[in-house]
């Protein structure tokens, strides 16, 4: 894997590509900065070898052109306060704007430009978007995982520019090493937990983990479906009839392929979708009418547990109840420990897809798991597909 940490950055002008797509509020503060400190090391190495910095980046969904709300002049000054170093901005990411601005940046300098969405060549691919770009930097990098799987304009088609100046920044080759790990060098038993709400998102990254993993646990609202299939008595839960029949191909596959699907034998029942709703336990396949499932049940939080702790490696993605609200959270919070225990003794675990993270990070294990994926979509298209378009642009 060719890393920043590969080359030398000394009077380079290094275009690259970052993840600056930061929530912002009403009055443009930036409410949570994690994918723009994430860039920062990448950025660091470059600036520190003696090399200049063009930050290019999206944010937001614009649909018509330039607009103030989803304008990147809102992250400078944070930047800069991060980095300690002025920053300085192009009101354009193309154009006489952005190359007077590129020319005149010196080694040890900074520039960010403007959202690159603000044309619609970016998300297009345009060739010749790219190519302008690329005239702005003398070497590419790409260190956006979150867009990595669009094969846009800056996440892709610009490397064809870079030949043979192009590599990854730290963000990607931590998140790629680790996917890395998991698919293709995992220590067994290798656990695959998925949740969530719906079977129909995660069709396709099951049928990849049944050639993978040793275990496959399932949770969350998608479990449900599977119940069903098996002729099990479900009551109002989640239900998709239309996947009944995938549900059982899935098992059957599984049982081939000598690979163990946990569904859950009991469950958190609430007679309506509401945190003081009243609520009991019992046996996942009776569920009376009028009762939806919005948790796993003690029962079968003790059997993930015990397969978790038996794990060496972990991917978990997907959440094992309504875990936002507290009466259906302690699925999420015990999978989240056991994930937290196995990884003490050892085991190697990878969390990723959107509110997985979201509950490591509302129990605050962040730190105690082996790997947190910054990117949701991507991550899952990598699971499934075995590559990503940012990361093909970079390797060919
Ligand atoms: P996903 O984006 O597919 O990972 O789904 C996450 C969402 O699924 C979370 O907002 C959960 O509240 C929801 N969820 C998890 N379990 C259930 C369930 N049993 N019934 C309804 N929604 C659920």
């Amino acid at each position: 894997m060719k890393t920043v940490d590969n080359y030398i950055f000394f009077e380079q002008k290094a275009l690259i590509r970052v993840d600056f797509n930061v929530p912002l509020d009403a009055h443009y503060n930036i409410t949570d900065d994690t994918r723009i400190r994430a860039a920062l090391p990448t950025i660091n190495k470059i600036l520190k070898d003696g090399g200049a910095v063009i930050l290019m980046s999206h944010l937001g969904r614009p649909k018509e052109g330039p607009t103030e709300k989803y304008s990147l002049k809102h992250v400078v000054d944070h930047l800069s306060k991060l980095l300690n170093i002025p920053v300085s901005f192009a009101a354009d990411c193309i154009g006489s704007v952005a190359k007077e601005a590129s020319s005149a940046l010196k080694p040890g300098e900074i520039l960010l430009l403007e959202n690159l969405r603000f044309h619609k060549e970016e998300e297009k691919g345009g060739v010749d978007f790219a190519k302008q770009l690329s005239e702005l930097g003398t070497f590419y990098v790409n260190d956006a995982f979150g867009t990595a799987h669009r094969a846009h304009a800056s996440t892709a088609v610009v490397a064809q520019f870079f030949p043979n100046n192009k590599c990854f920044g730290y963000v990607m080759s931590g998140e790629i090493a680790s996917v890395n790990k998991v698919l293709n060098f995992a220590e067994k038993p290798f656990t695959a937990i998925m949740g969530g709400a719906k079977v129909s998102d995660k069709i396709l990254i099951l049928e990849q983990l049944i050639n993978k993993a040793d275990n496959i646990i399932i949770g969350g609202g998608m479990a449900f479906t599977f119940v069903k299939a098996q002729g099990g008595k479900i009551g109002k839960s989640l239900v998709e009839e239309d996947k009944l029949e995938t549900a059982l191909k899935i098992l059957k596959t599984a049982k081939e392929k000598g690979v163990n699907i946990y569904i859950p034998v009991d469950a958190v029942v609430a007679d309506n979708f509401s945190n003081d709703a009243n609520k009991q336990t019992i046996d996942i396949n009776v569920i009376p009418d009028g009762w939806m499932g919005l948790d796993i049940g003690p029962k079968t939080e003790a059997i993930y547990a015990d397969v978790i702790a038996n794990s060496k490696t972990v991917l978990w993605n997907g959440p094992m109840g309504v875990f936002e609200m507290s009466s259906f959270e302690s699925g999420t919070k015990s999978v989240a420990e056991a994930i937290v225990s196995a990884t003490k003794k050892g085991a190697y675990s990878l969390i990723g897809g959107g509110d997985s993270v979201a509950a490591i990070n509302k129990y605050k294990f962040g730190k105690d798991v082996s790997y947190v994926s910054t990117g949701g979509g991507a991550l899952l298209e990598y699971i499934e597909s075995g590559s990503l378009p940012g990361v093909e642009a970079i390797e060919k």
